[in-house]
C-alpha cells in the first residue's frame, strides 16, 4: 500500500462510467438517440442504471479460510415492471459491465414486448476455481446480500455465464427460507421440478436458429448447403450447433475458452458431445483439427454465431469476417467501431438483442406461470417463443427497412422507444 493503492485483492473496479462496456452501451444509445425523436431528459434517465448495488460476498471456502468476492446487482430500468437479467460469475465481471449488460436486458425485454426493466448481477469468480460447496455458500451468501432489493415483484434473477439451474434452485431456496413460503417465481430458469419451465434451457439457443432461419431466407441462401461457425459450446453455444445441424446446417468450426477445432466435412455432434460428457476439453476431439482460436471467427461459413464473451468483433478482426449472417448470441459480441466497418459489408447482422432474447422470453413463460401456478407444455412453450421470435425479427427489420437503418440501430431504437414512451406517460414523480 506505499503507492497509495489499496492491494489487488481488495480494489473492485465500482465506477461504471470507466468501463469499456459500459461505455460501449451508451455509445450505442446515443447513436439510437440520433435517429428516433427522444426527450432529452428521458434519454440521459436511460444512459444511467436506476439503481446499483455493489456487496462484499465474504464465504467460508473448504481449506477453513474466509474468502471476499465481490457481487454486482444493477437494475437499469424498474419503469415497466420487476428488473429481469441474469446473475454472471466470471473472472471479467465488474459494475461496468454489469451495468452495460443490464441496460441491454432493458432494450431486449422492449423489442420482445415483456413487462420488465433490465437487471443484471455478477460475482467476479472463476468457476474452475471453486468447489460445488463454495459455489453454494458463495450463492447463498449473495442472495442474502442483495434481498433488500430482489423480489418477484422488484427483481428476478436467472442464469448467465457460470449459473445454471442448481444455482437458481439455491436463490430460490434461500429466498424461500427469509420469506418463510416457497416462492418459486422469485428467479427463472430454476430446475422443473422447482416451478422451471419445460424448455428453458434450450430457449435461448433456440430463439438464436429461428432467427438465423429468417435470415437465410431474406439472403436467399439454403439451410441444405449453409455451413456454420459457432464460439462458445456452453448452455447457448452447444443448443445453436445442435438446432442448426437438426436443419440440415453443417458445423464446420466451434471453440470455447479453451481452443477451437475445424472440420470441413462437418464435425459429428453426437461424438463431440460424449467426448465433452467425458469431461474431455473440446480442442482435444479427435474428430477435427485445431485451429488457433483467432483464426476461429473469420473461418469462412454462411452464419457465424458468436455465443461467448462480449467484445470479440472488433476493429481488428471485422474486415476479416468470411461468413453471410453474424448471428449474435452472445451479449455485445460487437464493438461500435467493428460495427463501422461491417455497415460497408453484406453481411446480415442479428443483432445480440433480439438474436439472444429467447432466453428472457422463455423466462417471462416460468415467471407467469410460478405467479398463476398453472403449467405449459413444452409444445406451448416452443410454440409461442417461436410466436414471439418471429413478431420481434419482422417488427425490426420492417423498421431497419422502412427507415434505412442497420439491424442493430432498428431493434435498439424499438427497445429503446418502448421504455421512453412508458417514462414519459408515467411522468416525473413527484
Ligand atoms: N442471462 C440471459 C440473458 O442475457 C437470460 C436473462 C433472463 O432470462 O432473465 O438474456
Amino acid at each position: 500500500m506505499d503507492n497509495g493503492q489499496l492491494p489487488a485483492t481488495h480494489r473492485s473496479q465500482q465506477v461504471f462510467e470507466d468501463s469499456p462496456v459500459f461505455e460501449m452501451a451508451c455509445r450505442q444509445l446515443d447513436a439510437v438517440g440520433e435517429v428516433i425523436d427522444l426527450d432529452q431528459g428521458v434519454l440521459e434517465r436511460l444512459m444511467k442504471p436506476k439503481r446499483s448495488l455493489v456487496v462484499s460476498v465474504p464465504i467460508r471456502m473448504d481449506s477453513g479460510e474466509t474468502r471476499n468476492f465481490w457481487g454486482y446487482r444493477v437494475q437499469h430500468s424498474l419503469t415497466s415492471g420487476p428488473a429481469k437479467g441474469g446473475l454472471r460469475y466470471h473472472p471479467s465481471v465488474d459494475l461496468g459491465e454489469v451495468a452495460a449488460l443490464a441496460m441491454w436486458m432493458s432494450w431486449k425485454c422492449g423489442i420482445m414486448n415483456l413487462p420488465f426493466g433490465g437487471g443484471k448481477g455478477g460475482i467476479t469468480v472463476d468457476c474452475a476455481q471453486i468447489s460445488l460447496g463454495e459455489k453454494e455458500r458463495l450463492t447463498r451468501r449473495f442472495t442474502e446480500e442483495v434481498l433488500c432489493i430482489i423480489g418477484p415483484r422488484q427483481d428476478v434473477m436467472a442464469p448467465d455465464l457460470g449459473t445454471d439451474e442448481q444455482t437458481m434452485a439455491w436463490i430460490m431456496d434461500t429466498y424461500s427460507m427469509s420469506v418463510d413460503y416457497a416462492c418459486p417465481e422469485i428467479v427463472t430458469g430454476k430446475p422443473v421440478e422447482l416451478g422451471g419451465c419445460v424448455g428453458r434451457r434450450e430457449a435461448t439457443g433456440r430463439g438464436v436458429v429461428y432467427c438465423v432461419m429468417k435470415a437465410l431466407q431474406e439472403i436467399k441462401a439454403n439451410a441444405s448447403d449453409a455451413t456454420a461457425v459457432v464460439q462458445g459450446f456452453g448452455n447457448v453455444g452447444s443448443v445453436v450447433c445442435q438446432e442448426l445441424s437438426t436443419r440440415g446446417i453443417k458445423i464446420v468450426a466451434v471453440g470455447d475458452r479453451y481452443g477451437a477445432i475445424a472440420n470441413p466435412r462437418g464435425i459429428d455432434l453426437a461424438a463431440l458431445n460424449k467426448h465433452m460428457q467425458a469431461r474431455n476439453l473440446l480442442k482435444d476431439f479427435p474428430g477435427a483439427e485445431q485451429i488457433p482460436s483467432e483464426e476461429l471467427l473469420t473461418t469462412p461459413c454462411t452464419i457465424l454465431v458468436p455465443a461467448a464473451l462480449e467484445r470479440v468483433i472488433t476493429s481488428a478482426n471485422a474486415g476479416k469476417l468470411r461468413c453471410r449472417v453474424l448471428a449474435e448470441a452472445a451479449n455485445g459480441p460487437t464493438t461500435p467501431d467493428a460495427d463501422v466497418i461491417l455497415k460497408g459489408s453484406d453481411i446480415f447482422i442479428i443483432p445480440d438483442v433480439l438474436c439472444n432474447a429467447g432466453g428472457v422470453t422463455v423466462s417471462y413463460f416460468e415467471w407467469v406461470q410460478d405467479i398463476q401456478q398453472y403449467l405449459w407444455t413444452e409444445q406451448q412453450v416452443n410454440q409461442k417463443l417461436e410466436e414471439l421470435m418471429l413478431r420481434a425479427f419482422n417488427q425490426v427489420r420492417g423498421f431497419a427497412q422502412q427507415r434505412n437503418l442497420a439491424m442493430r440501430t432498428a431493434a435498439l431504437s424499438i427497445g429503446v422507444q418502448k421504455t421512453a414512451k412508458e417514462k414519459m406517460r408515467r411522468g416525473l414523480y413527484p
